[in-house]
């Protein structure tokens, strides 16, 4: 019977955790938002109502896992979380009775929950170890509350045995399944960043380009806004890696990608679309403020000493294409192609400039 009921218990406490590590993909830690913690300690606290009521009842006393939710989500996420379960927990047992024996358990989830706040993941310590002594807590607790509660000697014997069993393997189980699933959740994080992100520059790389290049296009023709791109590269950067080495050039590359990243609009979508190769992507923007802005940025370049690892300041510079949709093309896909032509007449006609594709006959008003 204990078995049984304990057993179903346990298979509760391990499809509520799968639920919920399903339902909430961002592992819940200390820092996490407040309406995170809210919500995380409402689901431990349910939880904990659910197991509740799969309970041992023996006497007034009833037995269960209850308090595995609870430390969970107060080792993890803190004190608020571990508030908002414990209210819910003590609703749960108070509507199945409201007698000593309830105030007792009450008391003893309350003291526990403690413990699981005392013990943050981040602190010293082996998570194995800190996991072991709070369920361990938890059973000595239990089991003191136990023997004041129940009466019968031959119950206390056969239920003890087999809580502790049940209350470590369900506690050590609970904690491995989240812990799996926070490290591939991370880890998923952690690629999927890197798949868009330049390793440099921190900035997109080519790939997160395309894919903003191709839903912008398809948005903004649609909407028929404007949007203008800036296709930069640094000039002579091949003596920059032949005179200082590859390192330095690289240093100068990371300098640059912030410089950009902090001298654009902050919805303007900046990458390294390759090498030397940078391009700002620039929303609902004209021709002549594009321009304005790669002015703004190659002047900036020109200026700015960039320090390499010897502390020495080296200087750079960068010729800008510009394109613009409608202004220059009417095909917004042939936007990158027009901002290459562009960049390679900067490059033609002397360095250190920004220009618009002359050969298009759209283009209207500016020159430069
Ligand atoms: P231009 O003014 O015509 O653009 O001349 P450039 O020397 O900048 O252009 P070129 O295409 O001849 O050379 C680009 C150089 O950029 C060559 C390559 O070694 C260097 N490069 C490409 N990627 C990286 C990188 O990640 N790190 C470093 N340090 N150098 C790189
Ligand atoms: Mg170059
Ligand atoms: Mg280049």
């Amino acid at each position: 019977m204990i078995l049984k009921e304990l057993f179903a218990n346990f298979a509760i406490l391990t499809s509520l955790i799968f639920l919920y590590t399903q339902l909430l993909k961002t592992p819940l830690n200390r820092n996490s938002n407040m309406n995170y913690k809210i919500f995380a300690g409402i689901v431990a606290g349910i939880s904990s109502d659910i197991l509740m009521f799969y309970s041992i009842h023996i006497g007034d006393s009833i037995f269960d896992l209850r308090h595995i939710p609870i430390i969970l989500v107060g080792f993890y996420g803190g004190f608020i979380p571990v508030t908002i379960s414990l209210l819910f927990f003590i609703v749960g047992r108070l509507l199945i009775g409201i007698s000593v024996t309830s105030l007792i358990a009450i008391g003893y989830i309350t003291l526990v929950s403690l413990f699981a706040v005392l013990f943050s993941p981040k602190s010293k310590g082996s998570l194995q170890v800190k996991i072991a002594i709070l369920l361990t807590t938890n059973n000595i607790i239990l089991s003191v509350t136990a023997v004041f509660l129940v009466e019968s000697t031959e119950a206390l014997y056969v239920l003890l045995p087999i809580y502790w069993i049940a209350s470590y393997a369900a506690g050590i189980l609970a904690f491995y399944m989240l812990e799996l699933l926070r490290k591939k959740t991370i880890l998923f994080e952690k690629y999927k960043l890197e798949s868009t992100t330049d390793g440099l520059t921190g900035l997109n790389n080519v790939r997160k380009f395309d894919e903003v290049f191709n839903s912008l296009a398809e948005s903004v023709g649609q909407k028929g806004e404007k949007l203008s791109f800036l296709y930069i590269d640094i000039d002579f950067f091949k003596h920059i890696n032949d005179n200082y080495g590859h390192g330095d050039g690289d240093i100068v590359l990371k300098a640059l990608g912030n410089l950009l990243h902090n001298t654009t609009r902050s919805f303007d979508i900046v990458s390294r679309n390759g090498g030397e190769e940078f391009s700002d992507i620039l929303l609902d923007c004209s021709l002549e403020r594009a321009y304005e802005i790669g002015e703004r940025i190659r002047k900036i370049v020109e200026n700015t000493p960039f320090i390499i690892s010897s502390n020495e300041t080296i200087n750079i510079t960068v010729s800008i294409g510009a394109a613009s949709f409608p202004e220059t093309t009417d095909n917004i896909c042939s936007l990158i192609e027009e901002a290459d032509k562009a960049l390679y007449q900067a490059k033609r006609t002397g360095r250190n400039k920004v220009c618009i594709n002359q050969d298009v006959n759209t283009v209207p008003v500016l020159t430069v």
